[in-house]
């Protein structure tokens, strides 16, 4: 699956999680959001795949990469640049992809935004050659609505067995995002951008009839002081339940 690291002018182009605009979704970006999600639930790929809002929190270096570590003892991520020269590409995965809006001869020109090892993530089920049929729809959906710069698709993926309950409380220090697990009742909820959706599947016992449930599993704890300063918080569900 051709995925190329993200260059720095992939993220230049998206917007600043600090700005005021950044986590309000049109009615159009919304009827976007809702049609990938069924989408996901259509593939039944509930327990691989979400939704990210695409934002920017501080400029990358082409000769760096996203890369998101989890600390079991501490109970916490980060996600900091590094270099690419000290990456092994055959043992990481990108989670957060962007499909580029221009055409290409070969299909969608997709983009990884951010990546884990997969030595951290041992049962993440990554993008892989089946999934083709899935990425092209996913990429119509946001030709559809323009949304190539506003959302992307998410790998779910969670060591630190956070449960429903719970938060990931994201806190922007320097060049390096520190995400800690609180309660999610501690969550201001006015300060928060949510910038990752996953969806369940509900089966109606009596008629078997099914929907989606989407729920907010990534946020953004927005800065208002207007300095650079700003956090995210995520809800994870156990991926298990679906
Ligand atoms: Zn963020």
């Amino acid at each position: 699956m051709d995925i190329r690291p993200h260059l720095s002018a992939d993220y230049v182009d998206l917007p600043d999680i600090d700005n005021n605009n950044t986590g309000t979704l049109t009615e159009s970006e919304d009827q976007c959001l809702g049609m990938l999600g069924n989408l996901i639930a259509e593939y039944g790929f509930n327990h691989r795949f979400g939704v990210t809002l695409l934002h920017y929190h501080f400029a990358v270096d082409d000769s760096e990469i996203f890369l998101e570590e989890p600390s079991r003892e501490m109970r916490m991520v980060t996600t900091r640049p590094i270099q690419k020269s000290s990456i092994d590409f055959t043992s990481v995965v990108p989670i957060n992809i962007r499909f580029l809006a221009r055409e290409s001869l070969d299909g969608q020109d997709m983009v990884g935004l951010e990546y884990v090892s997969m030595v951290d993530f041992p049962g993440i089920e990554a993008v892989q050659e089946s999934d083709a049929g899935f990425l092209k729809q996913f990429e119509q959906v946001l030709t559809t609505f323009s949304g190539h710069s506003r959302f992307g698709l998410g790998v779910i993926h969670d060591s630190l067995e956070i449960g429903e309950d719970e938060v990931l409380l994201e806190h922007c220090n320097g060049r390096s995002l520190h995400c800690n697990v609180a309660l999610r009742s501690t969550v201001a909820q006015p300060n928060i951008i949510e910038t990752f959706w996953t969806w369940k599947t509900l089966t109606d016992g009596i008629d078997g009839m099914k929907w989606c449930e989407k729920s907010c599993s990534r946020a953004c704890f927005k800065s208002d002081s207007g300095s650079h300063s700003s956090g995210h918080a995520s809800i994870h569900h156990n991926s298990n339940s679906w």
